[in-house]
């Protein structure tokens, strides 16, 4: 597997998310700790020691939830291969079983890394309205059908995870003439140096 690297911009994009995060996670926590200290004791005594404690780290917490901070600098970089794409639809009528205005369907990829992991990432999520007129009318302003799904992701692709961002950088050996930004999603061609619609650069496949 041929190893690829980050071009210095979309270095310095993951960098700033992360101070981000980084500070609007301590901001939360700073809200959270003031109004604790403030308003707790009279908002949570009724609860008792262990309810109120409870209470306590529920929203000490929510900044992990929200931020997802902490979790995010344990994250590793790493590469594989796709060994499956699976696309799900998801059910077409609520719980109560009325039709959505939309269906969806999500494209899972199993990928098997280099490190001998076995991983399942959701790497689209495409949706069609239930009405086939306006399916149509959608499917012609989006230029986006399943096919294109399954033509994009195939057995065999090279996957690479990068520390800090959530998309797949994916190789496909049979679509040698576009490249994927990595930051925004969209699709380039494989000759272009920077992304046509968000303008950080491309990264780079030395087999192309
Ligand atoms: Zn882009």
């Amino acid at each position: 597997m041929t190893e690829i690297f980050l071009p210095d911009d979309v270095k310095r994009w993951v960098r700033k998310r992360m101070i981000f995060s980084a500070l609007v996670f301590a901001l939360l926590e700073i809200v959270i700790i003031i109004l604790l200290v403030l308003v707790g004791e009279r908002l949570f005594s009724a609860l008792g020691d262990v309810g109120q404690m409870l209470c306590y780290i529920v929203l000490l917490a929510l900044p992990v939830a929200i931020t997802r901070f902490p979790i995010k600098l344990i994250d590793k970089t790493w590469s594989g291969e796709v060994t499956k794409v699976d696309v799900q639809t998801v059910s077409a009528f609520t719980n109560e079983g009325k039709p959505r205005r939309y269906t969806q369907n999500e494209v899972y990829l199993t990928v098997q890394r280099t490190d001998g992991r076995i991983v399942s990432h959701k790497v689209e999520v495409f949706g069609a309205k239930t009405d086939r007129a306006a399916a149509i009318a959608m499917d012609s302003y989006t230029a986006v059908k399943p096919e294109h799904f399954l033509d994009k992701y195939k057995v065999g692709c090279t996957v690479y995870h990068f520390y800090g961002i959530k998309r797949l950088f994916i190789i496909n050996p049979e679509q040698k003439d576009i490249t994927m930004c990595i930051v925004c999603g969209r699709e380039n061609r494989a000759d272009a140096d920077v992304c046509w619609d968000c303008g950080y650069s491309l990264i780079k496949d030395t087999d192309k």
